[in-house]
């Protein structure tokens, strides 16, 4: 892509009303912009970044057999009253609204009565299940606080998948392999050494639910983690008895705030039985079906990475989301004969398959090297007359700040190597 058709522009000073580091830094460098508080739109390079996430998180949830689907947005007022989360004083971030035609709807906040609603068309015996299904969903939720950019939305993205199984022996086995399967992604976010496992608040079915905790100044949650037992709890239920069980000391445990990534419920029946979601067994007996759902927090990860890995000059994106590659910046664009050089490498690296944003910009060297900052690809690839003449690029790695000067043939060898 060109930067010189890019719409988006960088900008020195973010709006002076966001006060969160990931929106302040995704904002000025033209990834989304903020329609009021907690809303965002997802612009071109920002949209990328999703995506890239969105591509990891549907790997990982394919290898465990997730089939995906897409459900509505609005959903009806009736089936949320019948398992009794419909009321305000209960579920409290609710966007409602009525019909013209009469009657009140609901905006998407979580989707499991949906789903297990929708799964009774699918779901009569044994012999259906285990199904696991997932979404990713733009979420509506009118949260109290949205100070945290895109950690914390009013309306934002998640992947929620929903398991079925037909007894608890095959229901607490895919609930055991969503872990690794979670941790896989947060690994391949670059995440995986801060993030862990975590014992949090259960619900009607179980003590403890899991969290998924990085380690993030910007985050919410305050967490207590011994790495070496790998052992995690929320301050939440950090209690004397949650230690007992956990057969650990408060001393063991360090102090760390973290965001939540992602969490996962047991239901065990009581879901099915709420919404009389049931199969015929094989003694033909109508039995409610073992649920649970698995959340992951799409946008705020984008965020999590943002807060983690940026430094005084901007974003440092890990190679595996970054929207390019490659950023290609071409100097001393008055040249034809570098320019057309320029034209020539990156046409190349399109030909390799190599994702690259082209500076072809005719601006000054300090700010296109400033923009590249606040961009965050993972490498610059720079062309200057100069370097024209010496045969060479520099190569700058932005996470390090390592320079290398290589050969054109040392350049593609460099990048097409995996
Ligand atoms: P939190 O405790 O942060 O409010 P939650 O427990 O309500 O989150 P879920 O409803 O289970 O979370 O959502 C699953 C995942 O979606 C969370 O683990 C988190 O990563 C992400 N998430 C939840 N709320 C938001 C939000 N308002 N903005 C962005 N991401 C969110
Ligand atoms: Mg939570």
């Amino acid at each position: 892509m060109r930067q010189s058709k890019l719409f988006t522009k960088t900008r020195k000073e973010a709006p002076a009303d966001e006060v969160a580091k990931n929106a302040q830094l995704l904002i000025r460098a033209g990834y989304i912009s903020k329609e009021m508080a907690g809303v965002y739109a997802y612009l071109p390079l920002g949209l990328r970044v999703q995506e890239k996430i969105k591509q990891i998180v549907r790997e990982e949830m394919n290898a465990i057999d997730g089939q995906e689907l897409i459900m509505t947005a609005l959903q009806k007022k009736e089936l949320w009253e019948s398992t009794g989360r419909w009321d305000d004083s209960v579920v409290d971030v609710w966007f409602k609204s009525t019909l013209k035609a009469g009657g009140e709807v609901g905006f998407g906040w979580s989707h499991e009565e949906p789903i297990g609603e929708m799964m009774k068309n699918y779901i009569t015996s044994y012999k259906d299940l285990p199904i696991s299904v997932y979404q990713f969903q733009t979420k509506l939720r009118n949260e109290m606080r949205a100070k945290s950019g895109i950690m914390r939305g009013r309306e934002f993205i998640m992947k929620d998948m929903y398991s079925f199984c037909a007894d608890e022996a095959s229901h607490m086995a895919y609930y055991e392999a969503t872990k690794p399967a979670y941790m896989k992604v947060f690994e391949r976010l670059g995440i995986g050494g801060d993030t862990f496992v975590t014992f949090a608040a259960g619900g009607a079915f179980t003590k403890f639910s899991h969290e998924f905790q990085t380690i993030c100044v910007a985050g919410e949650d305050v967490t207590f983690i011994n790495r070496e037992k790998g052992i995690a709890i929320n301050e939440e239920v950090l209690t004397e008895e949650t230690l007992t069980t956990l057969q650990i000391t408060r001393d063991e445990l360090t102090k760390v705030t973290t965001a939540e990534v992602g969490n996962i419920f047991n239901f065990g029946q009581q879901k099915a039985t709420d919404l009389g979601l049931t199969f015929k067994n094989n003694e033909g007996e109508d039995t409610p079906v073992w649920m649970g759902s698995y959340g992951i927090g799409v946008t705020r990860l984008m965020g999590v990475l943002v807060e983690k890995f940026a430094d005084d000059k901007g974003i440092v994106w890990p190679a595996s989301v970054a929207p390019f590659a490659v950023h290609l910046v071409v100097l001393n664009t008055d040249d034809a004969d570098v320019t057309d050089y320029a034209e020539g490498i990156h046409a190349s690296f399109k030909d390799k398959g190599v994702e690259v944003l082209f500076d072809d910009r005719d601006a000054r060297a300090g700010e296109k090297f400033a923009d590249s900052d606040l961009l965050g690809m993972p490498y610059r690839v720079v062309v200057s007359k100069k370097l024209k003449e010496s045969g060479q690029f520099e190569v700058v790695t932005r996470a390090t700040g390592e320079v290398r000067m290589l050969t054109e043939e040392e350049l593609f060898a460099d990048f097409t190597k995996e």
